[in-house]
């Protein structure tokens, strides 16, 4: 009768020990799908060895006129958690809601105040909340809440990454004031509405755009329209960005004789983290706004 219960005693502490490492690989394995890279970057950050991270609007794409492939979504559907920023942004997101019935989607910018936007795929508002360190911030916070959900036996491990990344955000949002602050200019072109938030944080202005709506080429009076507020505000310069093609900004910096530097509002993946891709536009934005 001992032997027998000394077995059982051990047989059950096997099955413990089994059940543990079962979940811990579970956690490990958490598979989180962001829609864009500065999200996926957060993931990354937040999660840090317990989750794997892809990001679903590939590096160089347009996320406005991204279409979702079969492919992607045979990945979307293995996803443990679905990280997506809201307010519009994952447009295509209509088309496949039945493929992700209960499914665990976190929207990072719930909650955030939203600026105004008329472009036709814009309806909800502006969707570029994240370039705004604040706003980011904010992110990182509803993003560390999801894991806790999904996760809540690593919920220490995760707190401590998201105040870490805070942290560096809240570094990074005082050197991007000081660095405006030291502009002498305030109001620039750019080439599709991208910068709405991160102008009204730094006291700056969005004075024109020249893609009004996506994937659409601006007509003969937007551009007269631009060439004038480049030369009304005095704009050395005109922002283009990486993920939509250049030639137009470069017709109407011809024609209103200043350069061309192109920004980045969503970076590549794996390439640049949140952190180095704001870093890297505001020191092209310096060049122009100096
Ligand atoms: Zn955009």
């Amino acid at each position: 009768m001992r032997v027998r219960f000394f077995t059982l005693f051990i047989l059950l502490y096997a099955a413990s020990l089994f059940q543990c490492s079962t979940s811990e690989q579970q956690s490990k394995n958490l598979l989180v799908a962001a829609s864009i890279p500065p999200l996926a970057d957060f993931a990354e950050k937040i999660g840090g060895s317990y989750v794997r991270v892809f990001t679903i609007v590939p590096p160089g794409t347009n996320p406005h006129t991204f279409e979702l492939t079969p492919g992607l979504m045979k990945k979307l559907s293995r996803a443990d958690l679905l990280v997506f920023n809201g307010v519009g942004l994952e447009f295509w997101l209509d088309k496949v809601e039945d493929n992700l019935a209960g499914k665990k989607i976190v929207y990072a910018a719930k909650g955030l105040q939203i600026l105004a936007d008329d472009l036709e795929r814009h309806a909800q508002g502006n969707p570029h909340v994240w370039l705004d360190p604040q706003n980011a911030i904010y992110m990182v916070k509803r993003i560390y809440g999801a894991f806790v959900d999904v996760d809540p036996a690593h919920k220490a491990y995760y707190e401590h990454n998201a105040a870490v990344l805070i942290k560096e955000i809240e570094v990074l949002d005082q050197d991007i004031m000081a660095t405006v602050d030291s502009w002498s200019h305030k109001k620039f072109v750019c080439f599709h509405p991208a910068w709405a938030y991160f102008a009204r944080r730094y006291g700056l202005e969005q004075a024109g755009v020249i893609e009004k709506r996506p994937g659409m080429q601006p007509s003969p009076g937007d551009i007269a329209d631009i060439i004038k507020t480049v030369k009304n505000i005095g704009a050395r310069v005109i922002f283009a960005e990486a993920q939509f093609p250049s030639q137009m900004a470069e017709v109407i910096a011809k024609d209103s004789g200043v350069k061309v530097i192109p920004l980045d509002p969503l970076g590549s993946q794996g390439q640049k983290s949140y952190i180095e891709l704001m870093r890297y536009n505001v020191a092209q934005m310096s060049k122009g706004m100096k």
